[in-house]
């Protein structure tokens, strides 16, 4: 997809810090972390959000939960951790590639996010 941040870090066009790479998912750390360990995981497939999933890309999300599993076991998050996705204006997505935060390392409480 033209002009996407995050088809551009795919691509290897825009430098990132990688954490996990397979097929289907690429991981890479938030520039802008909001816990010790902040991991993006973004399905290689540019789908813009949770809304336009289907029974054509899920695999896509399923992969990106697979590893999640993986990145928190290699990161140490063992008490436990948060995974988050934003969703459209009022989701508060600012990057229009599906993504999931992955965010842990410390406690973070019973709050929202
Ligand atoms: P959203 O608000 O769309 O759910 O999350 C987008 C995330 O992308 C934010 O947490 C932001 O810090 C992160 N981000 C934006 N631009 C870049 C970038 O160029 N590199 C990295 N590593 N993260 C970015
Ligand atoms: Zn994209």
């Amino acid at each position: 997809m033209d002009n996407c941040l995050f088809c551009k870090i795919i691509a290897g066009e825009i430098p990132s810090t990688k954490v996990y790479e397979d097929e289907y998912v690429y991981a890479f750390r938030d520039i802008n972390p909001q816990a010790p360990v902040h991991i993006l995981v973004v399905p290689k497939q540019h789908i813009c959000c949770t809304r336009k999933i289907d029974e054509t890309n899920s695999v896509y999300v399923a992969k990106c939960f697979e590893a999640i599993a993986k990145i928190a076991k290699a990161e140490g998050l063992d008490n436990g951790y948060r995974v988050i996705n934003n969703c459209g204006e009022d989701g508060g997505q600012t990057v229009m590639h599906l993504h999931f935060h992955l965010l842990g390392g410390v406690s973070l409480g019973e709050k929202m996010i």
